[in-house]
């Protein structure tokens, strides 16, 4: 379905301290115009222009996505793009004086709540979409993860994730569709945090990652479940990994309609599935070229 470009009303702050790096940062939403898309820019190093938070700009990384411009990067930028893509925010300039963005309780929730208080505006300018055609399928490397896309019927987004890590593992199986829509994103999606083992999570701190992260800032499980932390739903690891699909897929920088199933996806297979759906996407008829 066609609908207008969508920017915010008025800036909107977040603040709060980086998962990765431990740094204090400030990020500050802020509205632009009508085909800027979404770009984030680092105030902290001088001169450094908006990076557009498309798929060109992304850096390879483990279980992130991070994007790069003349030696100006930003790291973690999922879960803010999937704030932005939840509420249908297609322009804004997204500033930050630190190397990656607050991490908040690890899910979407603190962007969702400061954008939905600044408000979002229509602007005169159509959105962009792209409507896959075919079949197209990725798979990882190791672990048998997948993602595959089609095109669906109805003009509409739909994410299937299934999660499965073995019997051994204290995440239980999870299967979950979402057919997006903003109200349903704020609903179902946007609460769901990060999670990791606690292996993983020790892992990272002896790399000197993450040693600001408690359990009660996102999801740890040990052998015998959470740690310190109580889940907001049974599957919010599946929900959590949808929310991680609707921030990439955003770097689209378009809306796409078609039917993607994943299992056990992550960020990097997340990024080749777009790639290949947009080499071998058409535009809707209802749309102007998409750049
Ligand atoms: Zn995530």
């Amino acid at each position: 379905m066609m609908r207008q470009q969508r920017t915010l009303d008025r800036p909107a702050t977040v603040q709060g301290f980086g998962f990765l790096t431990g740094a204090d940062i400030t990020l500050r939403f802020l509205p632009a115009a009508e085909d800027h898309g979404i770009a984030f820019q680092r105030t902290d190093l001088a001169g450094s222009e908006p990076i557009p938070a498309r798929l060109d700009y992304v850096v390879p990384r483990q279980r992130r996505t991070a994007i790069t411009r003349n030696g100006a990067t930003v790291e973690m930028v999922e879960h803010v793009m999937a704030a932005l893509a939840g509420l249908q925010i297609d322009n804004c300039l997204v500033q930050l004086d630190g190397p990656e963005p607050p991490g908040g309780d690890g899910s979407s929730l603190h962007c969702i709540t400061e954008l939905l208080d600044a408000g979002i505006v229509e602007q005169s300018a159509p959105r962009d979409i792209l409507v896959v055609q075919g079949e197209h399928r990725v798979t990882g490397e190791r672990d048998g993860s997948e993602i595959t896309a089609q095109a669906v019927p109805r003009r509409t987004l739909v994410i299937t994730y299934e999660l499965d890590y073995g019997p051994r593992s204290p995440i239980r199986p999870q299967l979950l569709t979402f057919e997006f829509s903003p109200e349903l994103f704020v609903t179902n999606l946007a609460f769901a945090r990060t999670f990791v083992l606690e292996a993983e999570a020790q892992a990272l701190k002896a790399q000197g990652y993450g040693t600001r992260v408690t359990a009660q800032d996102l999801l740890i499980f040990g052998s015998q479940g959470v740690i310190g932390n109580e889940l907001r739903a049974v599957d919010e690891c599946v929900r959590h990994k949808i929310l991680d699909c609707v921030g990439d897929f955003a770097l689209l920088g378009c809306d796409i309609h078609g039917h993607f199933r994943a299992y056990r996806s992550g960020h990097a297979l997340n990024h080749a599935i777009c790639r290949q759906v947009a080499a071998h996407a058409i535009q809707d008829e209802s749309q102007r070229r998409v750049a």
